[in-house]
């Protein structure tokens, strides 16, 4: 039976070329706006000069904002939006990963009003901020379609998400991936893949999102069992990451994540892994459950992409790249508590709880 309520607010505008072909969008959003962006990938990708190209056409001054950091900090969001607030931007473009296109989703908050940084979590803000437009340089996150921003609260260096918070229209141009490294590329994808799999899995799946997640796993574990062995990827396999990331941002706009997302922040937060692989490392596990909990999603799956679950589990496997952290018994009850207290794992198939969280912690993670 159809099963499906889905909102998409954004304009998804996607191909190639698709900034300077249609540049004629922005001057109806006003005649100054926000660049925000890291330090390299902007101009790495050659995003940049397109968004400056299609702004000079319509004639629109833009300030550079280019400190955004890997996870960025609300520390940063909130500079950048008095930035914009005190130069009294009308719109601002994001171009990048995850970090900037998550920071440009805080910053429309802070454009708009004078708060304090953590002021910003108070309250919804969806309909109440500066509007923005996202270019993605990565293939992973999907945030340029996400209502949400994952940003690191410098009180703690923990993770929090702002959420509701949809651009105007986002920049799909898998070109401005090909200038990302092995590494990261493939760190990415398992992001994508997170997103996918754990969206197909989850109890707030429905029939549009599963729909967009077969897709999504298909094209991800297309390219991880055709790869050429002098890491690089050819532009068809850059074009099928990308699709892939684009679909895994539409599954977790519906269904949120799940435990491998909530379980991978510490490992970024604490430990440094790249946020695709601090997923993956849980993917195995998680892909596992599903198909004992989820039997019938699981068979529709395995039909559709013609892979079974222990093809499907080596190859993510063989991707991640990871030597597991030792946990000090101090770190293992912060974890505890912490898990505890948030309990995000309610969508998760099968009643999987804290304490199941501690066990997968324990025949993953070696101790001090
Ligand atoms: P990222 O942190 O945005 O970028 C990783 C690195 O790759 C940075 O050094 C970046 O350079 C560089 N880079 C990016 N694109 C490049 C390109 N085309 N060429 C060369 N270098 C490039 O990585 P990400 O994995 O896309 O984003 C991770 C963040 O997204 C995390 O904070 C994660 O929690 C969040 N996330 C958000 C969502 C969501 O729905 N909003 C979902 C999943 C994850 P620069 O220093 O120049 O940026
Ligand atoms: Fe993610």
């Amino acid at each position: 039976m159809l099963d499906l309520t889905y909102h998409m607010p954004t304009n998804i505008i996607y191909g190639t070329g698709c900034i300077q072909k249609n540049a004629s969008l922005f001057p109806a959003f006003g005649k100054k706006c926000l660049i925000v962006t890291g330090k390299n990938s902007a101009k790495a990708s050659g995003a940049l000069d397109d968004v400056l190209q299609a702004l000079a056409l319509g004639q629109i001054e833009s300030i550079i904002f280019d400190e955004v950091e890997q996870n960025p900090l609300l520390s940063t969001c909130k500079r950048a939006g008095d930035l914009a607030r005190e130069n009294k931007v009308d719109f601002i473009i994001g171009i990048g990963g995850g970090s900037p296109l998550d920071a440009t989703k805080a910053i429309s908050i802070f454009a708009k009003y004078d708060l304090r940084a953590e002021e910003a979590y108070n309250q919804d803000y969806s309909k109440d901020h500066v509007p923005f437009f996202l270019v993605g340089t990565t293939a992973g996150t999907g945030s340029e379609v996400t209502p949400y921003a994952v940003i690191t609260v410098d009180r703690d260096g923990r993770k929090r998400s702002l959420k509701g918070l949809f651009a105007e229209a986002c920049f799909c141009d898998y070109r401005y991936t090909l200038s990302l490294n092995y590494a990261f590329s493939v760190s990415t994808a398992l992001d994508a893949l997170s997103h996918c799999i754990e969206g197909y899995f989850c109890n707030r799946a429905d029939t549009m999102s599963d729909l967009f997640a077969v897709q999504g796993i298909q094209l991800i574990l297309d390219v991880f069992t055709n790869l050429s062995p002098d890491q690089t990827f050819t532009e068809k396999q850059r074009q099928k990451l990308y699709a892939a990331s684009i679909y895994g941002g539409l599954v977790i706009t519906k269904t949120g994540t799940s435990f491998c997302h909530s379980m991978g922040y510490f490992l970024t937060e604490d430990h440094h892994v790249p946020h695709g692989i601090a997923c993956a490392v849980y993917l195995p596990d998680y892909l596992r459950r599903g198909f004992d909990f989820e039997t019938k999603k699981a068979d529709l799956l395995t039909y559709e992409i013609d892979y079974t679950l222990s093809e499907i589990c080596n190859i993510i496997e063989n991707m991640t790249d990871y030597t597991p952290v030792a946990l000090s018994e101090a770190e293992r009850e912060e974890l505890c508590e912490r898990w505890t207290a948030d309990n995000k794992f309610g969508s998760a198939p099968g009643d999987f709880t804290p304490a199941d969280a501690m066990e997968l912690v324990d025949r993953i993670f070696p101790k001090t």
